[in-house]
């Protein structure tokens, strides 16, 4: 499949875990790519993994904060000058914080979270939303989680910040369905990247893998995802194939947020 032959795609996140699956799942398909991320050297790493497996593919990297609505400003209008248009927006970027009971989630703790998983997700919703609203397609895929649909337990900062990306997706949606424009969250279960291996350090310490094992027997599969897994969800959703899916949330988690 060549999906994105001559479409434009922006990932935040894209130098690690789900961010570089789906950049490598689009790449193949001939997306042209720009990837953002705090992470240069991890963006770098991408890009090589990428240009090995398709010598002609174009990558371009952009080193930001997505906390910070000027390094968004600085992302979109990059991708808009030096190509002219944004097909696809992976709005991605994120990070789990510290675990902990309610009483014990530290302050600075949760506007942190809060800061990167929503705000970040808004701002760069509000500038690849002006420029696809004038010109009259686009597609987004925020990232959101099992944690943006149903309670997780220690994850106060992650648990609210992810239930508003559900709420900025299906409000936006809403909005600019009329202007050629679909936005989806996507919500994982445990997949198995950098994230989710410093989570089980926080429960079973150098013991993570053991931790995994115990973690996985809840899920009805009986394991973790895997990021590819993601990566084609994600190239579906922003493909024209995908254009009447709007304003929901699709989750990918071996059906464990519908176990209890
Ligand atoms: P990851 O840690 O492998 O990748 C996250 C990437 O985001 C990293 O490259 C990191 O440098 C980047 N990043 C973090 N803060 C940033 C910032 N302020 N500005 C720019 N870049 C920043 O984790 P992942 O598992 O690939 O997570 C990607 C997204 O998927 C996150 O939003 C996460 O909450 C979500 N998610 C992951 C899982 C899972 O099980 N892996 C489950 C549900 C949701």
């Amino acid at each position: 499949m060549n999906r994105f032959e001559e479409k434009v795609i922006i990932i935040t996140g894209g130098g690690s875990g789900l961010g570089r699956a789906a950049a490598k799942q689009m790449a193949s398909e001939g997306a042209t790519l720009v990837l953002v991320d705090l992470n240069m050297a991890g963006l770098e790493e991408t890009k090589q993994v990428i240009i090995d497996e398709n010598p002609n593919a174009t990558v371009e990297l952009v080193e930001a904060n997505v906390a910070n609505e000027e390094d968004v400003q600085k992302y979109v209008q990059y991708t808009k000058d030096t190509f002219g248009k944004i097909d696809g927006f992976f709005n991605n970027a994120g990070v789990e914080g510290k675990q902990n009971l309610t009483e014990d989630y530290g302050i600075e703790e949760f506007q942190k979270v809060v800061d990167i998983n929503l705000n970040g997700v808004f701002y760069g919703m509000k500038h690849v939303l002006k420029i696809m609203k004038e010109q009259g397609f686009g597609s987004i895929v925020n990232t959101a989680s099992v944690g943006g649909i149903r309670g997780v337990g220690n994850q106060s900062g992650y648990a609210a910040s992810k239930h508003g990306v559900v709420g900025l997706t299906k409000n936006s949606g809403i909005e600019y369905g009329q202007f050629g424009v679909s936005i989806k969250a996507i919500a994982p279960g445990a997949i198995m990247t950098a994230m989710v291996e410093g989570s089980l350090r926080q429960i079973g310490g150098d013991n993570w893998e053991e931790a995994g094992k115990e973690f996985v027997k809840a899920n009805p599969m009986l394991r973790f995802g895997k990021p590819e897994e993601v990566a084609y969800l994600v190239a579906f959703l922003l493909s024209h194939q995908a254009d009447f899916i709007n304003a929901t949330v699709i989750p990918i988690d071996g059906g464990q947020s519908y176990k209890y």
